[in-house]
């Protein structure tokens, strides 16, 4: 089969590679459609720390050969790829909190994944489909989770205020679970003009472009002592500094972009959020019991009933062969894109 092999840092190929053949309790899924995460990009840019290795988690297609042990029931199904594959043993699994698993895989990153026309997977990380669903929709699944999953880890309620930093691809799955359960009042900040007016159709009711406005004043004037929750989506030293000031007092910070390991932040970060008393929660991937977790059956429901738009988040289609070609783009910083949408079906 054809796979998208990340080889070294900065180093991808597109090649032939041995299909594999589903091991006892796994199956095997035709790939239909894959979505390149940012991960997938950090990973091809600054390097891995497993070589080769079949990138792509975001994924979706139709089970086509089971493993020893599972039912021919799965055959012909629709599902998306769960890329965690936790122990289900350790003390961090017993309590459901998955992604702090003492020794998990992932697709796509410790393992093979979906860039190929076929990925093998332990039976339980099939989430299945309805067979009407788009398998492009599916592919976004997985990054829709992360956002639902934020929003549960700031405890959010209806008719609260939020501000989103950074309108990525995250950014733009969490104003729309902002939208869905309710808020009163969302606000979106990106330096792209592009992205905020995506944001704005679905669901934003304010975008601010910090490279304009000073975001803390604009807050300030909107919303007084700040907003009841703040998710930051961007790892950006100074946008997480920003986060404390536009936070009302006992008001909620999420953080999920990931930072740069060599910077700091000023000490008056901790004093503000002592005097403000603002709880701060990270967020690592999406997960919570019974596995996958709510975010993943509430994802399905909202794309189901519409009210979940994949659509408006893409920007590209290419097959996959284009892959190498594509990330050295985006590694250059000369392919602005919103979600990409790679299809093994159509490479050449
Ligand atoms: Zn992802
Ligand atoms: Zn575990």
């Amino acid at each position: 089969m054809k796979a998208v092999v990340l080889e070294n840092k900065g180093v991808l190929s597109y090649k032939e590679v041995s299909i594999p053949d589903p091991a006892p309790g796994h199956l095997r899924l035709k790939v239909k459609a894959i979505s390149i995460c940012g991960s997938d990009i950090k990973r091809y840019v600054d390097g891995h720390r497993i070589y080769p290795l079949i990138l792509g988690h975001e994924t979706s297609g139709i089970i086509d050969r089971v493993g020893e042990g599972v039912g021919e029931i799965y055959l012909g199904k629709h599902a998306a790829i769960i890329p965690l594959v936790p122990c289900f043993e350790c003390e961090q699994c017993q309590r459901g909190y998955y992604s702090a698993c003492h020794s998990y895989s992932f697709i796509g990153s410790r393992q093979a994944g979906g860039f190929a026309e076929y990925v093998d997977l332990p039976e339980r990380n099939a989430f299945l489909l309805p067979d009407e669903m788009s398998f492009e929709h599916a592919a976004l699944i997985e990054p829709s989770t992360v956002a639902r999953h934020m929003l549960a880890l700031g405890d959010f309620k209806r008719d609260q205020t939020a501000i989103v930093l950074g309108a990525g691809s995250i950014g733009l799955m969490i104003v729309q679970w902002l939208r869905i359960l309710g808020a009163d009042q969302i606000i979106v900040t990106d330096i792209l003009e592009d992205n905020l007016q995506i944001a704005s159709k679905i669901g934003a009711h304010i975008t601010l472009n910090p490279s304009k406005v000073d975001v803390v004043k604009e807050v300030q004037k909107l919303l007084g002592d700040g907003a009841d929750l703040t998710l930051e989506a961007t790892g950006v030293p100074q946008v997480l500094e920003q986060t404390l000031p536009i936070t009302r007092p006992r008001g909620k910070v999420v953080l999920a972009g990931n930072q740069p390991l060599d910077k700091s932040l000023p000490l008056t970060f901790i004093e503000n959020m002592m005097r403000r008393e603002i709880s701060l929660s990270g967020c690592f991937m999406s997960y919570s019991a019974p596995f996958p977790g709510h975010e993943w059956t509430e994802t399905i429901t909202a794309l189901l009933d519409g009210s979940l738009d994949m659509e408006s988040l893409i920007s590209h289609r290419f097959p996959l062969s284009k892959a190498p070609d594509i990330f050295e783009k985006i590694g250059a910083h000369q392919l602005a894109h919103q979600k990409i949408i790679l299809n093994p079906e159509e490479a050449a």
